[in-house]
């Protein structure tokens, strides 16, 4: 039987007799705080889970925790019998209210089984309760077509998968069968170093090398930015970092992501970046953007022309530094640059590749088609088709082959051991920012679910994901990225 996907959140309401295992299906997919149980809140305002004189109460509350998760956006299973179709059609309304899936999931198990399970239990339900129970199945079942249910028949086929990463599942299940190619680069855009800078450099270094990342790439600016951290937090020169970088690791790949073109006259970052070849033995790459945050300009004295200007500076910028690195000394005449002589030693040790970031629609990835070797895009799916759309038609116009554009993208994943600590990591990690937005902006998952996302950008002709992760503190975080990396490897 295929296996039927749960979107991930959702409203996911179960329906079947008692003993049909609905709290046993739920329990083993979903936290508790996930799972609203009328049996549950019976005993908290009654004497128990069967103290039938409380299930008005425990029903009113119900509702109550239910219309308040739903608003939240935040996942929610019903656990009761979801045989009353007024308090579904209810839910449903205000789940629909709050832009989330409606899911019925149907308990169809055997009216034998379920007497004999409720036999078994401490307090069976009377016999003739459980006959009336599995004679009103069929009726709820063709009441649940007509509201409009996503209805998954068989219980145990279902599997669980946030809806930002809608395939993922079916695609780490291809992955493990047919593996496809991916390479992953360790984006460094927090520095928590404590006193210890260099070591701890070193050590995030070492611990990329070990669990088979191809790269380490940092974040160029010259304040910590507010999406990431704090202004007094410390953010490092990118090049003499890696320069120091280079000395000790051997076989990561080293380069920005990415460079404002603003920072640095051109040719002085075509000498930066050659010399970083030059010492890594041909390891270096440049990401190049068109810069866009105004106060670390203003604060560091430097010009910050409007956006226009600033991405013919990427056109000049990319020029300049192909003019410099390429064979011969002899004089450039191109499209934005003349240069007298293009006199560059040491030269790189192979072509560097020159990856352009930012992914504004009209110029940035027209730029990026014409001039690029790579361009970075935005992980989400939905962006990522958008954006890959309007690079090909953009390659096209250029008459450039779009297979010659490598196609990277920025990934921040919140990735977690499991669906409790994906939880945890999202809580502590999301500032002002709902459990539920920032799960969906930072495809919160389990190791397996990143993998079979990522096997769906890989399909895209994605080559290389910057990760970047949102809660690096010490080299061992880096250590969660292993079945990442070796589903790929
Ligand atoms: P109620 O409506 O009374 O709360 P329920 O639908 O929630 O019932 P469970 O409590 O999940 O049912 O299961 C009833 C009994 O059946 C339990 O003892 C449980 O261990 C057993 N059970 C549930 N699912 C399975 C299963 N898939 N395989 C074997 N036993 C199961
Ligand atoms: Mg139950």
């Amino acid at each position: 039987m295929p296996v039927v996907t749960v979107p991930d959140p959702a409203l996911v309401v179960l329906v079947g007799p008692s003993g049909s295992g609905k709290s046993t299906w739920a329990s083993a997919r979903y936290r508790q705080s996930e799972i609203v149980s009328s049996d549950q809140l019976r005993s908290v305002v009654g004497s128990g889970e069967s103290d039938l004189d409380a299930s008005a109460d425990a029903f009113a509350l119900l509702d109550q925790i239910v219309a308040a998760r739903l608003r939240r956006g935040l996942n929610t299973v019903v656990d009761t019998l979801g045989l009353d179709p007024e308090r579904r059609r209810a839910h449903a309304q205000l789940a629909r209210q709050a832009g989330m899936p409606t899911v019925a999931v149907l308990f169809g198990t055997d009216a034998a089984q379920c007497r004999r399970r409720n036999h078994d239990r401490a307090r069976p339900v009377p016999a003739t309760v459980l006959d009336s129970q599995l004679r009103r199945m069929p009726e709820a079942e063709t009441q649940l077509a007509a509201e409009g249910w996503a209805v998954v028949r068989h219980a145990d086929e279902a599997a669980v998968e946030p809806s930002h990463s809608a395939g993922a599942r079916a695609a780490a299940a291809s992955q493990r069968s047919q593996p496809a190619q991916l390479s992953f680069v360790l984006q460094i855009s927090r520095f928590p170093w404590g006193d210890d800078p260099a070591g701890w450099l070193a050590a995030v270094a070492e611990a990329a090398a070990g669990v088979g990342l191809a790269g380490l790439a940092l974040m160029d600016h010259l304040i910590q930015i507010p999406q990431v951290g704090r202004a007094w937090e410390p953010i490092p020169e990118p090049w003499v970092t890696l320069g120091m970088l280079a000395g000790l690791t051997a076989g990561l790949r080293l380069g920005t992501l990415v460079s404002p073109v603003t920072f640095r006259a051109p040719g002085i970052l075509a000498k930066t970046v050659a010399t970083l070849d030059v010492l890594s033995g041909g390891r270096a790459f440049c990401g190049l953007g068109a810069g866009w945050w105004e106060r670390e300009h203003a604060a560091f004295g430097l010009p910050f022309p409007p956006a226009g200007q600033r991405l013919d500076q990427l056109e000049t910028a990319i020029e300049t530094m192909r003019a410099l690195w390429r064979q011969g000394t002899r004089a450039y005449a191109g499209e934005r640059v003349t240069l007298p002589e293009t006199t560059f030693y040491p030269r790189p040790v192979a072509a560097i590749p020159i990856i352009v970031g930012g992914s504004g629609e009209r110029r940035t990835l027209r730029i990026a088609a014409r001039l690029g070797d790579g361009c970075n895009l935005p992980a989400a799916l939905p962006v990522l088709d958008r954006k890959l759309a309007v690079l090909r038609s953009h390659c096209e116009d250029a008459g450039r082959d779009p297979g010659e554009l490598a196609i990277t993208v920025l990934d921040v994943p919140v990735l977690g051991t499991d669906r409790d600590q994906v939880a945890a990591q999202v809580e502590r990690l999301r500032g002002r920012t709902s459990a539920a937005v920032f799960a969906r902006q930072h495809h919160a998952g389990t190791a397996a679910e990143h993998i079979g996302r990522y096997r769906l950008l890989a399909q895209r002709g994605v080559s290389t994901v910057f990760i970047s992760l949102p809660d690096l503190a010490s080299p061992a975080d880096v250590l969660r990225l292993a079945p990442v990396t070796a589903a790929f490897g």
